[in-house]
């Protein structure tokens, strides 16, 4: 049952009304209790920022740790203990603008976890200023005359990295959301998930919509499913939010490799 994993004591949760970080909490503990481990054999580690807040609500082992660094302790428990069903949970700021060069390497290296990285466009913890993945032109506390810049996208980055499970959902559509959860958790090696998440609060009001299912609506308007995506030219994709799944290879993943090492070495010694 999903209360199983849920820290009803904590609750109400955090969140601002119309945020979508819930829809996701929700989406991940029921597939975590769909898996009939241990409580004690899930950690949970998260970073800085509203998805971070998610270990506030989690009853299973979890780590908040520092801003950008939530993948950097995910490998380390990982390492320390192959065994353990490892989670990490990053906003963008966390993932790819503060913390990206973890994201690269983990990504690289095939560390067997699942990252969720919920993609609200902003850094909306604190305030609302642009992050690595703003979209160009938009407003934000931090560039109020609209962004110059071009927001990364994050799957094309990981999955050159060399992550071997990578997709993006959005919070609009939780089926498949819960597909793509489904999957990373049933895959081997580093899986990658983007969520894309409304913030009302600071994204939506800077941009016109300040009414929680004005953004939902914008962020299903956005979408452009994979297969549909193939036939579409770079200009028609342009601030658009392509969803599927981006690659599912099969890759030793980084525990592996190394207790291969350990076991030949041993064998080596005699
Ligand atoms: S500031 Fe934005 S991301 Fe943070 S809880 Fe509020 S709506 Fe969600």
């Amino acid at each position: 049952m999903l209360q199983d994993y849920l820290l009803e004591e904590n609750l109400p949760h955090f969140w601002c009304a119309g945020c979508g970080s819930g829809i996701v909490l929700q989406s991940l503990l029921r597939n975590i209790d769909k898996q009939g481990w241990k409580r004690e054999d899930t950690v949970v580690v998260t970073g800085i920022g509203c998805w971070g807040k998610a270990d506030d609500y989690i009853k299973t082992n979890t780590f908040h740790g520092t801003h950008g660094r939530a993948l950097a302790f995910s490998t380390g428990i990982k390492l320390a203990n192959p065994d353990l069903h490892v989670f990490t949970l990053m906003g963008d700021g966390d993932g790819i603008t503060i913390g990206g060069n973890h994201l690269i390497h983990a990504a690289r290296r095939n560390i067997d976890l699942v990252a969720i990285m919920v993609n609200n466009l902003n850094y909306g913890m604190t305030g609302g200023q642009y992050s690595g993945t703003t979209p160009r032109d938009a407003i934000t506390k931090t560039s109020p005359y609209g962004h110059i810049e071009t927001g990364f996208d994050v799957c094309r980055v990981v999955q050159a990295a060399g992550g071997s499970f990578v997709a993006r959902g959005t919070v609009y559509d939780v089926v498949q959301l819960n597909k793509l959860i489904e999957q990373a958790i049933a895959h081997k090696g580093f899986s990658f998930v983007e969520v894309i998440s409304p913030c009302p609060t600071h994204f939506g009001r800077s941009n016109h919509m300040a009414a929680a299912v004005e953004m939902m609506r914008w962020i299903k308007e956005q979408t452009v499913p994979l297969a549909r995506a193939a036939s579409m030219s770079p200009q028609e994709l342009e601030g658009k939010f392509v969803t599927g799944v981006f690659e599912n290879s099969q890759r030793e993943d980084y525990s592996t490799a190394y207790q291969r090492v350990v076991d030949r070495l041993k064998g080596e010694a005699g």
